[in-house]
């Protein structure tokens, strides 16, 4: 190579040190590349992009995203793992791959947002056809089910108002209709309860065919990184996966991936201290003059809540687990005006979207755009979300009432 490389441009590329092998720490090393490079035309010729055994091209993995991707098997108890760019692509990637001219899906009113506009949208393009069936509400889904449904979305509880759906049922159901399931695990994380192991016994006998996660949430934990994962337990299913997701070029970056590698460890930790955090700030917002209903899936009452109890209820020795997610609804005899009044005067509280960081964040919704059907478990009135940061409780509790009482009068 000496002789070769005469030339400083070149030597300082093409140079011979090699550094000692044996080196080792508690980081995951981010291995960069779109290039990677083959010992040999043999070697170039024999290695497959699907294949984990070797290296192809960046866009199909790193040491850096490998070992996330099995990480993440490890916390929520799948089998295959792919990375997207944000958790929306993630849901994209799997309507997109397992979904074709003709096909029905069916999404609970209450899913997160753009996974509906998405369906509305694009995959009307496409000719597929989308139905939206209530989440409380088994027999409103087996309805729904035709001889064309392929997929069906489930989200446990729904983003913003957080009804806890009867998982193990639907799954039971979608089994014995032969259509897929998908579920959008963001606020399960993998620590409420096993998506793949729904009846908690190990085996395996009822879980869902898919579980979407939007890393940006609690994995990442920092509110700085956008990823998602798509995760299974099935090779064929993995295979479609893993085809859209190339045809697409849906990769990651090296240092988003270890950003998130270096959050891993303290994901459960984390959890909950926002999930109990939260269920204190839930149940004394219950006994606060405007407010009319808590959503919270652990908090008697809440739509769901028997489900939440029968699923995720034995974790944490009994007290069960749950995100640091809620929402309240204000009485109707308070204006939009003063909701909004109220969002804007807490300070420790963030306006914005998004959840899963240190800070807490507070979003105004109108439901009524929101849904197809207004539910009959929600009382009538503005909701409010909230999602529960790191910061000390009682500060939280303080900023809660200074809000409230400029806008709604004296508690
Ligand atoms: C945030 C979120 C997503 C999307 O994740 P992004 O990384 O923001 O695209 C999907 N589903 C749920 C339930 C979410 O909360």
């Amino acid at each position: 190579m000496k002789d070769l490389a005469q030339h400083l441009s070149t030597r300082i590329i093409h140079h011979d040190y090699v550094a000692p092998e044996g080196f080792v720490a508690p980081a995951i090393a981010v291995h960069k590349a779109s290039t990677v490079i083959f010992p040999s035309i043999a070697a170039l010729r024999s290695r497959q992009w699907k294949d984990k055994s070797g290296y192809t091209y960046g866009l199909h993995g790193t040491p850096t995203t490998f070992t996330l991707e099995e990480r993440l098997c490890a916390l929520e108890g799948g089998l295959q793992c792919v990375l997207v760019p944000s958790g929306l692509a993630a849901i994209a990637n799997v309507s997109l791959a397992l979904l074709k001219t003709g096909d029905e899906v069916l999404i609970p009113d209450n899913a997160y947002g753009p996974n509906k506009s998405m369906a509305e949208a694009t995959l009307a393009q496409f000719g597929i056809r989308h139905v939206l069936y209530d989440a409380l509400d088994v027999a409103d889904l087996a309805a729904k089910i035709t001889p064309a449904t392929r997929l069906v979305w489930l989200e446990s509880p729904g983003s913003v108002t957080l009804e806890f759906p009867d998982l193990p049922e639907m799954v039971r159901l979608c089994r014995a209709r032969g259509v897929i399931t998908a579920l959008d695990n963001t606020w399960g994380a993998g620590l409420a309860f096993a998506p793949f192991d729904l009846s908690g016994d190990g085996s395996h006998d009822l879980g869902v065919d898919i579980s979407i996660h939007a890393l940006t949430k609690y994995p990442s934990g920092g509110g700085d990184v956008l990823m998602g994962s798509v995760m299974t337990r099935s090779a064929a299913l993995h295979c479609r996966i893993q085809e859209l997701h190339m045809h697409l070029g849906l990769g990651v970056g090296a240092n988003d991936a270890e950003a998130v590698l270096r959050s891993l460890p303290t994901i459960e930790l984390r959890y909950r201290a926002h999930d109990a955090a939260a269920r204190t700030l839930a149940r004394w917002l219950q006994q606060q003059r405007p407010v009319v209903q808590v959503l919270h899936p652990a908090l008697l009452g809440s739509p769901g809540h028997a489900h939440w109890q029968a699923l995720c209820g034995a974790a944490q020795g009994g007290e069960g687990a749950a995100a640091g997610l809620f929402s309240v609804v204000i009485d109707t005899r308070y204006s939009q005006a003063q909701v909004d009044a109220f969002c804007d005067a807490l300070q420790l509280f963030k306006i914005g979207y998004s959840w899963g960081g240190p800070i807490s964040l507070v979003v105004p919704y109108a439901l009524d755009s929101m849904r197809q059907r207004p539910s009959p478990q929600l009382q009538p009135g503005t909701v409010v979300r909230f999602s529960i940061g790191l910061e000390a409780v009682q500060d939280l509790q303080r900023d809660l009432t200074q809000a409230l009482e400029q806008a709604f009068g004296p508690l």
